[in-house]
């Protein structure tokens, strides 16, 4: 059973609740992704550096928590069928990983968040398929939706052929095209998906996503809401660092879905967090999925904000207030002030921590939205951009625009 109710609306800002079976996540939200099998072994948690840790955040290991219950920033968590082969295994200990799905497995099996599975379409696309020590697998969609479901998710996902910002235009239509098969072919096994069915669709910009719409349409022999249960915009990685085509690409992409009929799908936005969540929430995304938190932390890198980060040893924790920062045993490990620590040990607590600063934006934000006060929505977007030199100007224009049109009588030269 999958339903996705929209419960309060601010602008084109919405708060949702995404129910699949028995899990519900209230919207918007941001899935941390997480690499369950990191080439280890059960005992170790199967291993993976820093990606163990935050594995012994998920599932409340009081040695590594300190007995705090960090479970509320994990209640979705996207992982990838392309991560899998990340260190190298061997063929063997790949179907050994997928011989269980994730939450049989002792070590997860109190898991209780949602699983996104992702088809890993831009790294297999970059690599041909997946590839290990002793083996190289060609991933077409049969194959990626067999290891996906191997995994026990509650949310999948078509094999995409994501479009990249210097391809020319035969070769987007043509990648369009693939991911359009592809489409079809995961929609005529969606009876075997025991959760929600997500679909990719690729563009920056509304006429590109027309024709994206329009050629999954043409290939599916049902309309897309009764194939699918929500909306994946993918693509958009490679243009993370460049806000205002984000924004565009999100806009366009609801507008095409509600010149369709589609708005009632969640729609999620594939690889993007950190900065751009306020705005994209604002233009009407849903969900988001994002390893930024952990790349952060693995390059010593402390989250001020959603905006800044410093390098952990210049850290100021009193001015946090997440729990992480406020835990005297967390914060004698980002300072390595404790015996035979690990590096995995200092930087897991921060990155628990810069996942921390992201959930909560958010929450702040879904508050805002269930108040459908958008003037406080728009506030509340000024004062988060109000530093942000490179696009205040444009976080400004858009939420005169799209929320309230609350400068309207204010001269802009403050921009
Ligand atoms: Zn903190």
């Amino acid at each position: 059973m999958v339903s996705f109710d929209i419960v309060a609306e601010a602008g084109e800002a919405r708060r949702g609740q995404l129910r699949i079976n028995d899990r519900t996540l209230e919207t918007p939200h941001l899935f941390p992704v997480i690499n369950f099998y990191g080439g280890g072994n059960e005992g170790a948690l199967f291993g993976g550096g820093v990606h163990r840790t935050v594995k012994e955040f998920l599932t409340h290991d009081n040695e590594i928590t300190g007995g705090e219950d960090y479970s509320d920033l994990f209640r979705g968590v996207m992982t990838s069928i392309s991560s899998l082969a990340d260190y190298g295994i061997r063929e063997k200990k790949l179907d050994w990983y997928l011989g269980n799905e994730i939450r049989e497995w002792d070590c997860f099996s109190d898991y209780n968040g949602m699983i996104f599975a992702d088809s890993g379409g831009y790294k297999i696309l970059k690599q041909g398929g997946l590839e290990g020590q002793d083996f190289e697998k060609d991933i077409d969609q049969d194959k990626a939706l067999d290891i996906q479901l191997a995994l026990g998710p509650d949310i999948v996902v078509n094999l995409d052929h994501p479009i990249h910002p210097d391809d020319e235009f035969e070769e987007r239509i043509e990648k369009m095209e693939q991911t359009a098969a592809n489409a079809a072919r995961f929609a005529e096994r969606r009876d075997e998906v025991d959760g929600a069915c997500y679909l990719t669709v690729h563009g920056y910009y509304e006429a590109m996503l027309e024709r994206s719409f329009d050629l999954i349409e043409d290939e599916l022999s049902e309309p897309i809401p009764e194939a699918f249960d929500g909306i994946a915009l993918g693509s958009l990685v490679p243009r993370k660092d460049n806000v205002e085509i984000l924004v565009e690409a999100v806009s366009d992409c609801k507008r095409e879905m509600q010149q369709r009929g589609y708005e009632d799908l969640p729609l999620h936005v594939l690889g993007i967090s950190g900065n751009a969540m306020p705005l994209l929430v604002a233009v009407g995304a849903d969900t988001f999925d994002s390893a930024s938190y952990l790349h952060q932390a693995i390059n010593g890198k402390y989250c001020v904000n959603l905006f800044e980060t410093v390098p952990i040893d210049e850290a100021n924790f009193d001015s946090c207030e997440c729990r992480v920062c406020n835990d005297d045993f967390h914060r004698a490990r980002m300072r390595n002030e404790m015996e035979d620590l690990y590096q995995k040990d200092i930087l897991g607590s921060v990155a628990a921590h810069n996942l921390a600063v992201q959930q909560r934006e958010l929450r702040k934000f879904r508050q805002l939205i269930a108040e459908g006060d958008k003037e406080r929505v728009a506030e509340y977007l000024e004062e988060a951009v109000k530093d942000q030199k490179g696009f205040r100007k444009f976080a400004y224009q858009l939420i005169n625009e799209r929320i309230n049109p609350y400068f309207e009588e204010i001269d802009t030269t403050y921009a």
